[in-house]
Order: structure tokens, then sequence, then C-alpha cells
């Protein structure tokens, strides 16, 4: 191996050790080793600039070097380093009440350090509380095929990608899928609003089948995001939540991707008029990817079951970092940045005139559905539109890597289901500039033009 000397940059030797880094679809590709961010770009160890498509892991969303954050950050470390939360310290509580008031009804939060434990502390709450409401027997939570909802064992037993979980399972018991509102491929054919009505159907059916005195929750993204960019009709939430307050089933709503005005909206339920979810489940844009913090919302309804008043019902659930000082104080000025530049709107705006321009790739050949909301799009890839056959992962690849050498950064569903890893996705930075938005479409626009 080569060494840092020998090489002038530490490329070579950086990766054999880094096991994160391993790339997925070109094992002999140069590693990007980024050194600096500025707005939506960065640059790597050799100089070369890109434009970050695709926010990081869709969580940066207020762009690099904002610096009222890093001075917030800084200013709380001096003050409060560390503390944990079996006390309680400003950052954490005046972060929860903003997180109630965003979400418009009076809503409890326990804090951790990511989506993964956002969503695991929500399965745990929601099986304390049906034991401890009367109904012990309910258990079983489900979720539907194609959704992501974490990395840990149970959250990934809740996600239903097939190929994320095949060397992992079995899953942790208890956990069930279902049939997802995917229009585009659906088995039941027909306008995408009918289609998605079934499968909300469908969830109905599997509560009756299983018997909804054994079913705890429901878990859902309100856009499915890493499952390859899936939006359902608004009814099909809104039956959904019926559906699930009919039969005492908790309504989850994971908003790790889609919180924080990525769709154009604080919270992508917010789409869906009358939605309430029982739990919010959030991380990634909460703090803009500044600092890790995952949080989980519970509506006061639920936390009334944890009022402990000596009968033991507290919830038996510790995280040392979780709610860190630093990550809150960081959370409140990522959400008044959002607040104070009408971040909202301005995805609502330029996602329809500038990064809407990509819809005009559906008369390409290869180009079988174009799917937005607010920032957040994906174009679904098939050889041709009649047979609608998944465009091959060489040429999936080939796109992603001619963006990359004009600069920019796009992402896919890589490791969804087999033979259908076939959705571009892209989620830039909600601040990127109209010049960067222009620059996205018209490189993602002449590299798809020339396939
Ligand atoms: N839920 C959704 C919808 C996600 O997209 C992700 C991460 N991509 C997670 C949960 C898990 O978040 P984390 O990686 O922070 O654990």
């Amino acid at each position: 191996m080569k060494t840092k000397t020998e090489m002038g940059n530490v490329v070579e030797q950086a990766v054999p050790q880094l096991w994160n880094a391993m790339h997925r679809y070109n094992p002999e590709a140069q590693q990007t080793v980024a050194v600096s961010g500025d707005g939506a770009w960065f640059t790597d160890e050799a100089g070369n600039r890109y434009l970050d498509g695709v926010s990081g892991l869709w969580c940066l969303n207020l762009g690099h070097g904002q610096q009222e954050i890093v001075d917030a950050a800084a200013e709380q470390m001096k003050n409060l380093s560390y503390f944990p939360l079996i006390m309680s310290h400003g950052p954490a509580i005046k972060l929860a009440a903003k997180i109630s008031e965003l979400l418009g009804e009076d809503y409890q939060t326990f804090f951790s350090n990511s989506g993964s434990e956002a969503n695991e502390t929500a399965f745990k709450i929601a099986r304390q509380y049906h034991k401890q409401t009367g109904n012990p027997e309910k258990f079983k939570f489900i979720s539907r095929y194609r959704g992501y909802h974490g990395s840990t064992l149970g959250a990934l037993s809740a996600t239903a990608q097939a190929n994320r979980r095949v060397k992992y399972d079995p899953g942790v018991p208890g956990f069930l899928h279902v049939y997802p509102p995917y229009s585009y491929r659906s088995i039941f054919g027909g306008e995408p609003e009918e289609s998605d009505l079934k499968a909300a159907q469908l969830l109905e059916e599997m509560i009756n089948w299983e018997g909804e005195e054994t079913v705890a929750a429901f878990i859902m993204e309100p856009f499915i995001s890493g499952g390859g960019v899936i939006i359902p009709s608004m009814k099909y939430i809104q039956r959904v939540a019926e559906i699930c307050k009919k039969h005492n089933v908790l309504l989850i709503m994971d908003e790790v991707v889609s919180g924080y005005g990525r769709t154009g909206e604080i919270f992508g339920f917010k789409h869906a008029e009358g939605v309430q979810p029982d739990i919010v489940t959030m991380a990634k844009g909460l703090t803009s990817g500044y600092l890790p913090l995952g949080a989980t919302a519970v509506k006061s309804e639920i936390y009334d079951a944890f009022k402990d008043a000596g009968k033991d019902n507290h919830f038996r659930h510790v995280s040392t970092y979780g709610g860190h000082p630093a990550a809150c104080a960081v959370a409140l000025k990522n959400i008044e940045i959002i607040e104070r530049d009408n971040i909202v709107d301005r995805v609502r705006k330029l996602g329809k005139s500038k990064l809407g321009e990509l819809h005009q790739l559906i008369d390409h050949e290869n180009v079988g559905e174009v799917r937005q909301v607010g920032f957040l799009l994906g174009l679904e890839m098939v050889t041709d539109k009649q047979s609608k056959v998944p465009l091959d992962d060489a040429k999936m690849g080939e796109i992603i890597g001619k963006c990359k050498e004009k600069g920019l950064i796009i992402g896919r569903n890589g490791d969804t289901v087999p033979g259908q890893n076939n959705v571009i996705i892209v989620a830039p930075p909600l601040t990127s500039t109209e010049d960067d938005l222009d620059f996205l479409v018209e490189t993602v626009q002449s590299v798809i033009g020339g396939l």
C-alpha cells in the first residue's frame, strides 16, 4: 500500500481501513475525500468541486457553512459541554416545545441520535403504551415494502427492502410488511388515487387477518424516499390514518427525510389535510446534519400512559448522547433559520420553477416516471416506456458516474429490491441558489439526453 508521503494525499491509505467508505458501485473508482464545503458544494482533496444534489444523505438541508449554527454549537459546548437527559437542560426543553409547536398539537419528545434510534424508540413506546392501556397483546408492527426505516435490527425489520435485509435476516419477530402505494407498477392498475386506495385497503385487510388486538403500530414515510421516491396520493395517507384510528393501531410517521422543509411543508404529513400522526420520528434535517440528533415526538394522549406517579409506568429507555446540548442548540438555530428565511416557501416555489424542469425528461424513452414533491425528486428509469423493464445496473451507474464527471452528485435507490434499483434521486440542499439548481437540471438533462 502506498503511504501518505508517496501519494501526497490520504486517498490510497484511507480507504482500506475506513470501512464505511467502501464504494458500492465501482470498487475500482478513486475514493472521494471531501475537505471542505460551501453552500450546496463541496471540494475534494484533489480540488474538484461538486454540487451535492442529494444533500449528503438527504440531511444537509441548509447547506455547508452556516456560521450562526456553528456559533450556536460552540457557545453551547463552552457553557455546558454535555449533560444527560435523565435530568434536563435548556436547549432540550426549548427544542421539545418548538417541535410540539411545529407539529401543531401538544406532543412530548424523546431525543436520541439518529433516525434509526428515533424509530426504535417509537416501537418501544408503542408496545409499552398498549401494555399500559389494557391491550397487552398488541405487539406487531406493519410497514410497507420499499419503505426504509433504519439500519439497527428493529428499524431494519421495518425496512421492507429485500436487498438490504437478506444478509441479516431473520429480522426481529413481529414485523409485517404490506403492499405500498406504488401506482406506477401497481398490480391494481387504474388511476393512481384509485390504486393507492386499494393499497390502503390491503393494510386494513392485514390488520383484520392478523387480529387488530395484536397490532401495535403502522410506520410509514409520507413519501418513500430511499425506496425510490414513491409519492402516494394524499387520500392514501388520509385513509391510512382513518384505518389506524379505527383499529387502535398507532400511526408512526417517519419524517426523517421529509421533515424540516424538504417537501415544501415543514413536515411531509402536513400535505395530507386532517392527518395528525400519533408518533412522529425525525433526524437528518432537524439539525441539517451539523450534529447528530434524533427525536421521537408522541401525542400527549400517549405520553399520559407513561406518567409514573408511583405506578412504575415510566419509559425504561436511556440514551447517553440523545438530546446532547450542542445538538439541541444546533437544531434550534437550524429551525430559526428555516423560519426566518422562509425556506419552506422557497422549496415550494423553486421546486416548481427550477427543479420541476426535470419533468420535461418524461419525453425521453428511458424515463418511465418523474415523481416530485418539493426538493425531493425521483426519475424512474426503464429500458422502454411500454415494457417498464427497469434500466440495468450498468446504465444506472453510467448516469451517476457521468453526472459526477461533470461535477454533480446524484443518488439512486441502490440496494432496494432485486432488479429494481432504477430510480435516480435528486434532493439538493434547500438553500441551493437558482444557479445551482440550473446547473443541476442542465447536467441531469444532458446526461440522460445523451443515453
Ligand atoms: N428513516 C428514513 C426514512 C431514512 O431515510 C433513514 C436514513 N436514510 C432513517 C430512518 C435512518 O436514519 P439514520 O441513518 O440516521 O439512522
